[in-house]
């Protein structure tokens, strides 16, 4: 089968190669691709900046239908359609596995990051990590269930937004543009920021439910103290993983709010931490997601809460993954997604 695989270690050393199909141990299901989506920690990994155990195939967010089941699994059958977590592997046994808190295994190892992914015709994995489709959530939206998962997250389990509450989420990436979603369930006004060349992703999340667009370009932030009695915003969402994103969140929140953090840098950035202290922030880093979150993220996706079909921009056969990684950095798209070829 034909399969994006990062073959060393360093800068790029991407290729598409012919593998054999891999098959399921008796916990797994073999899933034929469907959908797979780019996300930026793909990039970063092809970049060297995220950890990566090469020789492996990439790819972590995607949907598809079980063509072959492990003697050992009860719950799904051939012909299933179904998305998956990242995680192929975590002990079940430490005490983040028994918490649930399953993206803090130290022994976790996840699709496309150490082990093989899903940028590929066929992905083996643990019936666990795997989740039914809706009948009305098709295979695009399915490859989406990963970042949406994330975002839940964030907004549902690390934050807690109440109704009414003014939350700023930095950085209108697909991730952020969720988290927006999420926190317009919540019943909470949301205001979008973003910066030079996010005109029409805050366009979009204009259109998904934004109450206010800021770009730092341009506009000023203080329209959020303008909106809270010159206090600032109760929470932040940071998803842009970048200095001035996280500085702003610092910046334009009241005393005593929350500060979720999920954007990941990929480096050592520098912060006014003084700030966050003198106005006591309470700091909450999210990372991944528990087996849980992804029953409230598909729902949300069921319902039409959550959209991500305008996320999409462009869609391109497994070949022409460099086209479509060049599109995801220059950030000419929002969310592109690869189609698996024979
Ligand atoms: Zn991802
Ligand atoms: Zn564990």
């Amino acid at each position: 089968m034909k399969a994006l695989v990062k073959t060393a270690a360093g800068m790029g050393n991407l290729e598409v190669m012919d593998l054999p199909e891999p098959g399921p141990d008796p916990d797994q299901l073999k899933v034929e691709v469907k959908v797979g989506a780019i996300c930026g920690t793909d990039l970063h990994i092809h970049d060297d900046e995220y950890v990566n155990c090469p020789p492996m195939v990439l790819g972590h967010e995607m949907s598809g239908v079980v063509v072959e089941v492990g003697d050992e699994v009860t719950r799904f059958k051939i012909g299933d359609r179904v998305t998956s977590e990242s995680f192929k592997y975590t002990c079940g046994r430490c005490r983040f596995c028994q918490d649930g808190l399953i993206g803090l295994c130290s022994d976790r190892r996840s699709m496309g990051v150490h082990v093989d992914g899903a940028f590929a015709k066929y992905v083996c994995q643990r019936e666990e990590s795997l989740h039914r489709l809706p009948d009305n959530v098709d295979f695009e939206a399915g490859s989406m269930c990963e970042p949406t998962a994330v975002a839940v997250r964030a907004v549902y389990e690390r934050a807690t937004i109440s109704s009414g509450d003014v939350v700023l989420v930095s950085g209108p990436g697909p991730v952020g543009l969720l988290c927006l979603q999420a926190a317009k369930s919540r019943e909470a006004t949301v205001v979008l920021v973003g910066t030079r060349g996010d005109e029409h992703r805050l366009a979009l999340g204009k259109d998904l439910g934004a109450d206010v667009v800021i770009n730092t370009q341009t506009d000023s932030l203080d329209s959020i103290l303008d909106m809270t009695d010159r206090m600032g915003a109760d929470v932040a969402i940071e998803c842009g993983g970048s200095r001035a994103s996280l500085e702003q969140c610092i910046t334009f929140t009241r005393k005593a709010a929350q500060l979720v953090t999920v954007g990941l840098p990929g480096r050592e950035i520098a912060v006014d931490l003084d700030q966050a202290i003198t106005k006591e922030l309470t700091i909450l880093p999210s990372f991944t997601y528990r087996h849980g979150t992804w029953k409230r993220a598909l729902k949300l996706l069921e319902e039409g809460t959550i959209r991500t079909a305008p996320l999409v921009s462009r869609r391109f056969p497994l070949t022409q993954w460099k086209a479509a990684f060049d599109a995801v950095r220059s950030r000419q798209g929002i969310k592109c997604l690869l189609l698996p070829v024979d």
